[in-house]
């Protein structure tokens, strides 16, 4: 990461004492109280930084269709870019077009799924690559609402796609812009563990009112999450926010909310989950029970495990005792 080159503004966020300043230009009313700087300067600052330091990922680019753009956001939901990459480049050579992937079993978008996690997110991108087909002439639609009513498109990726495609103006609130805003507007470390109407409205009130520029900052402010203000080893002072970050001010105090989830795999049933589909995925054929035996010693929740697959329709029972991915 480089170092921070932009003119540090003091202060761009929440003042921590003393009268609100008054709105600024480009501040609402839902901001005014919080803001001690207009908002113009809290963006000029974090794009600026965004110029200087963005990664270049293929779904960034101009010629991004608004698929590529759809598919990363499927893909980089739960899992990190550096995983995304290589699966997001083979999909995207495999499946150039909604309708491409529409044409084939969503066994197969499980399969090239791999490793990245979470895989009823490939049977949810197919649901939409087929409703992108059907209904919507192969293109991906611009409309929020319309994306909105996709299957497997929640608040967040209609809001993504609508944006990063379209450069439209929405609110994007992802965990690693959740956490920027926690962190440089309400001095918190952490946010709450669901997404609240407060953060909603602060998100709101933080948008730049032109689309192309409130687009650009969504992607911006996501960026700063990922690479400076991370989850566990905040990097404040690469951080273009550092002299006005109302956390930062306050003197880092620690997490004082209920205990955050933690990510443990080992032994969980997810993990079983992951070795049954990866026997499916790499057989290319129907599988015998005997072979998913293999995978995992504990037979009661090997047994949890294959079901709950099932259930969600990652695995096709063929006949007795005999498994594939859906056709
Ligand atoms: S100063 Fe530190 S905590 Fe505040 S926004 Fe920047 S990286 Fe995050």
């Amino acid at each position: 990461m480089a170092a921070n080159t932009v003119t540090p503004v003091t202060p761009v966020l929440p003042a921590p004492a003393g009268p609100a300043a008054p709105p600024g230009p480009g501040t609402s009313a839902e901001a005014a109280p919080k803001l001690g700087l207009p908002l113009p300067v809290l963006h000029a600052t974090v794009l600026d930084w965004y110029a200087a330091n963005a990664r270049e990922l293929p779904w960034r680019t101009p010629d991004a269709s608004p698929w590529a753009v759809m598919v990363s956001e499927f893909m980089l939901q739960q899992t990190p870019v550096k995983r995304v990459l290589p699966v997001w480049e083979t999909w995207m050579e495999r499946w150039p077009t909604p309708a491409d992937l529409a044409a084939e079993a969503p066994g197969e978008a499980v399969r090239m799924w791999g490793r990245l996690g979470y895989p009823r997110r490939a049977l949810r991108l197919h649901g939409a690559a087929v409703a992108i087909t059907e209904k919507h002439g192969g293109e991906v639609p611009e409309d929020h609402a319309t994306l909105l009513s996709l299957p497997g498109v929640g608040e967040y990726t209609a809001a993504a796609v609508a944006s990063f495609a379209f450069g439209q103006r929405h609110v994007v609130l992802d965990t690693n812009v959740r956490r920027v805003f926690a962190r440089a507007v309400t001095g918190a470390e952490y946010p709450a563990q669901a997404t609240t109407a407060a953060e909603r409205r602060t998100a709101t009130a933080l948008l730049p009112a032109a689309d192309r520029t409130a687009a650009t900052w969504a992607v911006a402010v996501m960026e700063l999450g990922a690479l400076v203000c991370t989850a566990r080893s905040p990097e404040c002072g690469d951080c273009p926010l550092f002299t006005s970050c109302a956390w930062q001010r306050a003197g880092r105090p620690p997490y004082e909310g209920p205990a955050r989830r933690g990510q443990i795999y080992e032994g969980t049933d997810r993990q079983v989950r992951g070795k049954l589909l990866a026997v499916l995925r790499e057989a290319h054929d129907e599988v015998p029970q005997a072979r998913l035996d293999e995978v995992w010693p504990d037979a009661v929740q090997r047994a949890r495990a294959l079901d709950g697959l099932v259930a969600d329709g990652l695995v096709e029972p063929v006949e007795q005792g005999v498994y594939r991915l859906p056709r």
